[in-house]
């Protein structure tokens, strides 16, 4: 990063931005002293500007909204509210451990323990407690993918007293007429919900959605939709021309700031250093020799662990389930199709679209992951506190292995609190697993 740069948002991190958001700035310079040493990129200049703006919102008098990772911001940058995704706050925390004090705060109230509830969120309870979190305006969750969501947010709700909005997400198939799990009304009632969403939003920030903005808005996301889905595909390559964290980084543009120019501008960048890569056949992991499905979330709490794995077994781990954004781009040529490009988003996000309806999602889904991408075996790592999850994912491994003959491993862990299971197991059972069972 140029030094005039730095210097800039070194600048910012000054401001006052509200004692809430105490934490926040910790976050932010910290992301910011990493930038230093690093080339300054579109997808950094992203990230950082995320940072400042959430920061900057109360100095603005801008609304403020939380909203958990299983939703894509759009409509709230259409309607000039600033999204804040939670777990930005309550999982950026733990590769420094620095949830696990709130976590503990958290249980020492009396909030559940992880066998109950996701460590994603319970931190968040705890630094409400301790005056450390940023408290937003507005509350704003989804039904799927777990109950742990929408069983926090009821907690965050009550200690906040910040109105709360939520959307029920269907169960059905909705765009394949020949699919067994098809129903004609999913589209509609997500749709519908939606609407009602707006309205709500409307009344609460006292605006109009003003339909031209929600068009543009709408525009780029489907361009960053495009760019992204263009990257999927050349992840199929051999050697897979990125290392393992670079899908994660286009979860990270999309669910911070999807519906914006920044977000066109970083997919693109992203999508063209793949592009470079394939055409040179440079691999994103020197000497590529396995490539993994994760078909789960990261262990947070262990940044190292697939540099860890490429360096060591020279394995590349294509995309985890977040990372692996695959929203088909859709057309935005009317307003009533902008709003339906909208709910499609909503029910094809990462981990909703697999986890919002019968396993079979999941299963189909895995499989053509695998066979797409030239997968030799799968890693997930599982806590009992994803309860849907931790019930259906034995029985998605058996499906997939009658399908295709690849080892698959499960490592108990909770990804969010390095004390639960500690990285020397998580490492030394998947080391276990690539040596005697799939090299
Ligand atoms: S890991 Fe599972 S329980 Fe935790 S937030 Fe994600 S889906 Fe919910």
């Amino acid at each position: 990063m140029e030094d005039e740069v730095y210097k800039k948002y070194k600048k910012i991190s000054k401001e006052k931005w509200g004692k809430d958001f105490k934490l926040w700035k910790i976050m932010f310079d910290g992301i910011l002293i990493r930038a230093k040493t690093e080339p300054f990129t579109p997808a950094t200049e992203l990230l950082l500007n995320y940072f400042v703006n959430v920061g900057r919102s109360k100095m603005k008098g801008k609304p403020l909204i939380m909203h958990p990772f299983n939703y894509s911001p759009e409509l709230f940058h259409a309607m000039g509210i600033e999204p804040l995704m939670q777990e930005i706050f309550s999982v950026g925390l733990a590769p420094l451990h620095a949830n696990e004090f709130y976590i503990d705060i958290t249980n020492q109230i009396g909030y559940g323990d992880n066998p109950t509830l996701c460590n994603a969120q319970r931190p968040l309870i705890g630094s409400y407690i301790q005056k450390m979190a940023p408290i937003p305006n507005l509350l704003f969750f989804l039904s799927t993918p777990c109950n742990s969501i929408a069983t926090t947010y009821q907690v965050f709700q009550n200690l906040t007293g910040v109105p709360q909005y939520n959307v029920d997400i269907p169960y059905w198939n909705y765009d394949d007429p020949n699919s067994e799990f098809y129903d004609e009304k999913t589209l509609d009632y997500i749709l519908d919900q939606l609407k009602r969403f707006i309205s709500w939003l409307e009344q609460q920030t006292n605006q109009k959605l003003d339909e031209e903005k929600f068009k543009q808005t709408m525009i780029w996301v489907n361009k960053a939709r495009e760019n992204i889905m263009e990257f999927n595909e050349l992840l199929r390559s051999v050697p897979c021309p990125v290392n393992s964290m670079q899908s994660g980084v286009n979860f990270l543009i999309m669910i911070t700031s999807a519906g914006t120019e920044n977000a066109v501008k970083a997919s693109n960048w992203i999508r063209d250093q793949a592009a470079e890569n394939v055409k040179n056949r440079i691999a994103g992991v020197p000497d590529e020799k396995l490539r993994i499905a994760w078909p789960y979330t990261h262990v947070f709490f262990d940044a190292d662990l697939f540099p860890w794995l490429e360096e060591n077994y020279h394995a590349v781990t294509i995309m985890d389930i977040l990372g692996h954004y695959h929203v088909n781009p859709h057309g935005t040529s009317t307003i009533e199709k902008c709003y339906e490009s909208l709910a499609k988003g909503t029910l094809d996000l990462s981990m909703i679209d697999t986890c919002r309806g019968p396993v079979e999602f999941f299963i189909d889904y895995l499989i053509r992951f695998v066979k797409d991408y030239k997968i030799d075996c799968i890693i997930i790592p599982i806590q009992f506190a994803c309860k849907h999850a931790y019930s259906f994912l034995r029985v998605v491994l058996e499906e997939v292995r009658k399908e295709i003959d690849i080892p698959s491993l499960m490592v108990p862990c909770d990804p969010y609190d390095s004390r639960e299971v500690t990285s020397e197991t998580i490492r030394g059972r998947i080391a276990e697993f690539l040596t005697e069972i799939v090299i």
